[in-house]
This record gives structure tokens, sequence and C-alpha cells, in this order.
């Protein structure tokens, strides 16, 4: 074999070494009987199915995975989770995909996707409800089209359909609190799963 095969060959287990070490998953295990895909209710607007996900990440194909929009159509629903006769936590390996792509700016395929989900999280965090017409705006000035939902806004706010100022609500010293709490979590739970994988590695 020459130098250069064994390189494109070691790069290409990196990715899949990658992949199941941060989401904890053995996708080595999955024998591509499909029950996944087929159970998704998601896979109809998804370019790659989830077992073609799992198929590429095994063969290390870093670029075709995080470009697909099936790790941003993924509703997260656990559907395929239930269904793999591999034990196979094929929705945790989405979020993990999520994030990867995140890193590696591999968004422009679903940038309003993205987009869209990271300003509707600030938005819930700063006053624990989502004030629509700030929402919108901050979307279209992040996808460079401040103006883009300008009439159709104006047109709800004569009819009462949009609120004019933003609201708080009452607890919001405790929704926060339970949010760090959350974040909290899921990095633990992301440590148990890298520290679960070296161990079943070593
Ligand atoms: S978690 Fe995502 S990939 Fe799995 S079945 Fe639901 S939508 Fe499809
Ligand atoms: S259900 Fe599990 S084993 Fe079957 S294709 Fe999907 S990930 Fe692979």
């Amino acid at each position: 074999m020459s130098d250069v095969v064994k390189l494109t060959d070691m790069r290409l287990k990196e990715f899949t070494a990658e992949v199941e070490r941060r989401s904890g998953q053995r996708i080595s295990q999955c024998y591509q009987c499909g029950k996944c895909s087929s159970g998704c209710p998601m896979a109809f607007a998804m370019d790659i199915d989830p077992a073609r996900i799992m198929r590429l990440i095994q063969l290390g194909l870093r670029d075709d995975v995080l470009k697909s929009n099936t790790i941003w159509i993924c509703a997260a629903c656990q559907t395929c989770t239930t269904r793999c006769p591999q034990e196979v936590e094929i929705a945790h390996v989405m979020d993990t995909l999520r994030i990867m792509a995140l890193e590696a700016g591999y968004t422009d395929s679903e940038r309003e996707t993205v987009e869209a989900l990271s300003q509707f999280v600030e938005n819930i965090e700063r006053r624990g409800r989502v004030f629509e017409p700030e929402l919108a705006l901050r979307l279209n000035i992040a996808l460079g089209r401040p103006f883009k939902d300008f009439g159709r806004g104006l047109q709800l706010f004569a009819r009462g359909k949009l609120p004019m100022l933003p609201e708080k609500i009452k607890g919001l010293k405790e929704l926060r609190s339970i949010w760090e709490k959350v974040k909290k979590l899921e990095r633990v739970e992301g440590e148990r799963h890298v520290n679960a994988h070296e161990t079943q590695h070593s």
C-alpha cells in the first residue's frame, strides 16, 4: 500500500473514531439493516437517510456527513434509537454531528435553520418567553436581509397578532437556574459517554 493511500485511510478512520468517541456510540456495530431509516418521520426531507449517514461515518466520509442537511432536519424524536437492533443511539449521534458541523463551519446548506435555532434559544434565555418581532428581526439581520419580514410584521401588528413589547416571565431566575443545570448535565453526560467509550476500547 502506498504512503498516500495509507495517509488517506488514516484520515478516514480519524473521523469515524472522533464521532464514536464524542457520541459514545459504537457506529461500527451498525450492520445496515435500515430500520432507523424506515421508521424516521423526517427521512422524506433528508438528502441522506439515517442508515446511510451511519455507513458514511463508518467509511470516514467527513465532508459528506457534515455537509448533509440530514443532521439539521433530524427532529430528535428518538424513533431510530428505539428501533436499532444494535443499540446505536442514532439520535445522539445526530446531536454530535450537529456540534461537529457547527465547530467546523459546515452550516451553509442549512444556514437559516442553524441561525433560527440559535436565535430562538437566545431569545428564550433573555426573558423566558419568545418575543417574535425581535426574533424575526435578529434572524433577518444575521442572514443579511433585515427588511425581509417588515411588511408582514406591520400587518400582524395592525391586526393585534404580534405584541408591541416583550414580556418577562415571573420565574425567570428559576428558569435560568434550570437552564444552567441542564447545560451542566449535558456536559457531564458528554464526559460520561467519552469515558464509557474509552473504557470499552482500552
Ligand atoms: S431522531 Fe432524527 S434521525 Fe432519528 S428517527 Fe427521529 S428524526 Fe429521524
Ligand atoms: S437501525 Fe441500527 S443497525 Fe440498523 S441501519 Fe440503523 S444504525 Fe444500523
